[in-house]
């Protein structure tokens, strides 16, 4: 029999890597596919070798190119984010929860729900056949959906990935709160990086008014890390200003669990401009804003109102 390959969109996040895992361990298991081998279509991000590190599973093989295999796509539908060569691969099956974007000549299992994550619907197919999950196989599975609903927080997380956490939770014997943040904290954990390296992991350049502006955001678990590092932050910042032409610099750590922000701000009119723009009082350089959480939706248009 010739192997398929399940696997999900490229630049792979967890729950593209761990639904890919964990559904072909379900395919051998029921024999409904012997051959079902998981793969990825990228590089694996710190949070997902975060997670296989912890429950010991090994990284899946990489796919460079797609050609003459066979496929069943997980976490993903839309043709721009599957696998190079996808066009002369068999498509056999998809199992996603994202927007339906796909066509495709012949018939096959197109599986699709809105629930927070993909390995939400792979665990209730062990679930409602049975089928036996061990420690590993669930807790890769309860990660991904903790990672993927940012531990219930987003609204795209639905009371079944709740329910299915909960249930794999007790399997793997944890906390489902607790592990959502040791899972995140792997991604948003600023150890080992440079001041430049948090700055630009996310950082975007804007001109309001003729004026250049930079906007960056990192996620973050622990304030206390973050503010430890705030000086050496501030002080890179004001480097950029000086000799990067920037007239100011908002630098967003955006603490996931709390849901807030300590904005840091340099460069001209800085106090005066987060003042208008957010209603908040600087005080050495930065803030504490409770329920700032999107560059886009909270921090760009105020800006761009008071700066333009
Ligand atoms: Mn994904
Ligand atoms: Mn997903």
């Amino acid at each position: 029999m010739s192997e398929v390959y399940i696997i999900g969109h490229k630049s792979p996040d967890t729950d593209s890597i761990c639904a890919a895992i964990a559904y072909a361990n379900y395919k051998r298991i029921t024999g409904e596919n012997p051959a079902a081998k998981a793969a990825r279509a990228g590089e694996i991000n710190p949070e997902t070798e975060y997670v296989l590190k912890n429950f010991g599973i090994d990284v899946p093989e990489l796919l460079k190119n797609a050609e003459g295999k066979k496929l069943i796509l997980v976490d993903h539908n839309e043709f721009q984010q599957i696998v190079d060569g996808a066009e002369k691969a068999e498509i056999i099956e998809v199992l996603d929860h994202h927007r339906i974007e796909f066509k495709l000549a012949n018939p096959i299992f197109f599986h699709t729900e809105p629930v927070g994550s993909t390995s939400t619907l792979v665990a209730e197919k062990y679930f409602d056949k049975g089928v036996k999950l061990d420690k590993k196989m669930a807790g890769i599975m309860l990660a991904a959906i903790l990672s993927d609903t940012v531990v219930f927080k987003s609204p795209t997380s639905t009371n079944r990935d709740k329910k299915v956490a909960d249930k794999l939770a007790k399997i793997v014997g944890v906390d489902p709160q607790k592990f959502g943040v040791e899972v995140k904290k792997a991604k948003a954990s600023l150890e080992g990086k440079s001041a430049k390296d948090i700055i630009h992991s996310d950082f975007k350049d804007y001109t309001f008014g003729g004026k250049k502006v930079g906007v960056g955001q990192v996620e973050i678990v622990d304030i206390n890390e973050a503010i430890s590092r705030k000086r050496e932050i501030l002080k890179e910042m004001e480097r950029m200003t000086t000799q990067e032409g920037y007239d100011m610099i908002f630098m967003m750590l955006t603490d996931i669990i709390e849901e807030g922000t300590e904005l840091l701000v340099v460069g001209d009119m800085d106090s005066s401009v987060t003042k208008k723009a957010f209603n908040a009082e600087l005080k050495d350089n930065s803030v504490y804003i409770k329920g700032m959480m999107s560059r886009k939706k909270q921090v760009i248009p105020p800006l761009e109102k008071t700066i333009s």
